[in-house]
């Protein structure tokens, strides 16, 4: 099988539906997806931490809409979708550390903390292209992943879709 993506953490925002109205919820969200991406930067030890309140949810959804859009659109999202990515990206800043060394980055400030990865994430995902990004042809299904495989012929999500699809007798069933 493909190694993980590295737009894992920006996959896992995308089809995160729903996760975002609710501050507990997003926490969770935040936990389980910071650590299925580990290849996204960590944060220095001197930044602030983020706090789960209503505020950083509502953040947290603009942030997910405009993502949304952009995937949405092949990119091609309206000017207040791309500045609600572009203020996440805003939210932190980058630096070396450590040798050899290792990209982390500071957050202005609590919610920063989750922002800037997540928009950060976002950013690098549009920015490599969306013919790798697509969703599962599996019509119950429809997330979005990231076609790793070298010809670029992946058509679903995993192979419990691929399955349901294919299984004889619902194969025309849509
Ligand atoms: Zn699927």
């Amino acid at each position: 099988m493909e190694k993980p993506s590295q737009h894992a953490l920006a996959i896992a925002f995308l089809n995160a539906a729903g996760v975002f109205e609710d501050p507990v919820a997003a926490a969770r969200w935040w936990a389980v997806a910071r650590d299925g991406a580990p290849q996204a930067f960590q944060p220095d030890p001197e930044s602030p931490k983020p706090r789960f309140d209503a505020g950083l949810a509502a953040e947290m959804r603009a942030l997910h809409e405009a993502a949304l859009e952009a995937a949405g659109t092949g990119g091609a999202a309206s000017q207040s979708a791309m500045a609600v990515m572009s203020s996440g990206l805003a939210r932190g800043s980058l630096r070396l550390a450590g040798a050899p060394p290792s990209l982390v980055f500071s957050a202005s400030d609590g919610p920063g903390a989750v922002l800037f990865p997540l928009a950060h994430a976002v950013a690098t995902l549009l920015c490599a292209g969306n013919d790798r990004l697509r969703r599962c042809a599996s019509p119950t299904c429809a997330v979005y992943f990231w076609d790793g495989t070298k010809n670029g012929s992946r058509r679903w999500c995993r192979l419990s879709c691929m399955e349901r699809v294919r299984a004889p007798g619902r194969r025309l069933q849509r």
